[in-house]
């Protein structure tokens, strides 16, 4: 008989579940609480790591089809002078596509392996024993649940899973700006290019040929800089040189708070979290969805690989958690650089960047993973690697 999972949240960590689960001969039910996808108009950062569940998934010639390979990454300093840069060889890729097609394709990909997405179905608890349960009073049983329902999980929280979630005291605005494909012949147009002044930063990503990801940071405190609608000319006095960007900023961006979240366990019996409700992180590394990705392919991975659900649930939590929370150490501790005084924070970059061994052992961690591999299921002791590092809390 086919097993069957019930899902929580059609996000990214929901459709790549139900992709992955599908692709395994599952029959697979996704529940969004929304009417449709929720397409944010933001680009994503996708590295290696996620390219690749992508292509073993194979969704990514649509999620990438006219995105550009990033080629270099800068940091900038309020005058524009270069601090810190890295190659980005073709070996290890990065694209920043639209958020919108990345779930377009993950939906339609789980569409046509013979999953189901219910729109307008929201959850509001599970049981343990693998039971799904809504807000309108139905229930859905399953061998197994997952609640991808995102950093505010219902579902986490009334399991008892969560074990704390911090605010890290930093705001970020995204959007999406037109670019004139004349930029593409330019170095500056061309660059991943993080800005810095004082505790405030503006990343410009290139996306398509024709458009381009912003996104603004600030600090707790800095009232002025994290609000929306952004104040133009604040952003423009703060980055003077480039003004050709700030002044294409739309005022419909979106604006969040950036939280870190801890659970006392990924899962409960049956059902299990994964996404943001299980690792919530803020952005600096470009990998909350990269995570969410790789726990979903990990996690019907090990499941089809046990010889029971619980069982192929312990080693999935046994092998990833470990390694998902030291990314979001590392996410968490490379974001609170932006509060030390500018000459600390240059010389902790440079410290960075100067060193192969600590960019992969940091910023580089999650994306030099490759879950798809079949070493990453031969290795007896997946977090022997498991770096040491001060704890959060
Ligand atoms: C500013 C910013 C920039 C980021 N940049 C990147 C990046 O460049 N690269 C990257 O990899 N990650 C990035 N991230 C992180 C990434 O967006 C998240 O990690 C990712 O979206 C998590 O996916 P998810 O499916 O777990 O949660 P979500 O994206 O929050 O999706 C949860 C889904 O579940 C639905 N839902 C919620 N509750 C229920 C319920 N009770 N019942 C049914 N449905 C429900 C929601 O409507 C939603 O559709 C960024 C995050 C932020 C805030």
């Amino acid at each position: 008989m086919r097993r069957t999972v019930e899902i929580a949240g059609g996000g990214i960590a929901g459709l790549a579940s139900g992709l992955a689960f599908a692709r395994k001969g599952w029959r697979v039910r996704v529940h969004e609480q929304d009417s449709g996808l929720r397409i944010l108009g933001a680009g994503i950062y996708l590295w290696e790591n996620g390219l690749r569940v992508l292509d073993a998934l194979e969704v990514l010639p649509c999620v990438i089809r006219d995105a550009l390979p990033g080629w270099r990454h800068e940091k900038r300093d309020r005058l524009g002078t270069l601090f810190a840069q890295s190659s980005i060889s073709p070996r290890f890729r990065l694209y920043v596509p639209l958020r919108e097609h990345l779930l377009s394709a993950l939906y339609d990909g789980l569409i046509a392996a013979g999953g189901e997405v219910v729109f307008g179905s929201r959850a509001i608890a599970a049981d343990p024993e693998g039971v799904l349960r809504f807000a309108d009073g139905g229930t859905a049983n399953a061998d197994l649940v997952i609640a991808a329902d995102g950093i505010n999980s219902p579902i986490r929280d009334r399991l008892g899973l969560l074990k704390w979630r911090h605010p890290v005291g930093q705001f970020g605005y995204r959007v999406m700006i037109p670019r004139a494909v004349a930029e593409l012949t330019s170095d500056v147009g061309r660059t991943h290019c993080e800005n810095w002044n004082g505790s405030r930063r503006l990343l410009y990503a290139p996306c398509t040929e024709t458009q381009a990801y912003v996104q603004l940071t600030s600090v707790r405190g800095d009232s002025a800089a994290n609000r929306t609608p952004i104040d133009r000319d604040l952003w423009r006095a703060t980055f003077p040189h480039l003004d050709w960007i700030i002044d294409r900023i739309p005022e419909h961006g979106r604006g969040d708070w950036f939280e870190l979240v801890r659970t006392r366990s990924w899962s409960k019996g049956r059902v299990v979290l994964v996404g943001d409700s299980a690792s919530g992180q803020p952005p600096f590394l470009g990998q909350g969805g990269g995570c969410a990705m790789m726990s979903a392919f990990t996690l019907a991975e090990a499941i089809d690989r046990a010889r029971d659900i619980t069982a192929g649930i312990a080693d999935w939590q046994q092998r990833e958690r470990p390694f998902t929370e030291w990314v979001q150490r590392v996410s968490h501790w490379y974001g609170q650089l932006a509060f030390l005084p500018v000459p600390l924070r240059l010389a902790a970059f440079r410290a960075i960047g100067s060193s192969e061994r600590l960019k992969a052992a940091t910023l580089f961690v999650a994306a030099r993973r490759d879950p798809t591999a079949a070493a990453h299921w031969h290795d007896p002791q997946p977090m022997a690697r498991a770096y040491d590092f001060p704890a959060i809390h």
